[in-house]
């Protein structure tokens, strides 16, 4: 048995598998714990690479863990910083 447990870092439960970001599966499916680029990009209905453009340019919270090439935010993080930001509204 080479295989052993990993603790997720959103729940803590033990398991073998880990997605890179360090969480278990139903963690990444309840995007619990950590956003990701993706969840951070879904939320906000943009795409990834505008995400990255934020991230990039500073117009949005820095990444508060990383793991490997993946940026993580805490959900909250996100919500907190898109309620209080200047809108640009495109429709009315
Ligand atoms: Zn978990």
């Amino acid at each position: 048995m080479s295989l052993s447990e990993q603790e997720c870092v959103a729940c803590g439960d033990k398991v073998l598998y880990l997605a890179t970001d360090g969480r278990c599966d139903g963690c990444v499916a309840q995007g619990h714990g950590w956003w990701t680029t993706k969840e951070v990009a879904d939320y906000l209905g943009v795409k990834l690479g505008t995400v990255s453009a934020y991230h990039h340019r500073g117009e949005m919270p820095r990444a508060e863990e990383r793991f490997g090439r993946t940026y993580v935010w805490r959900p909250r993080t996100i919500t907190e910083w898109n309620e209080n930001r200047p809108r640009r509204r495109h429709k009315a």
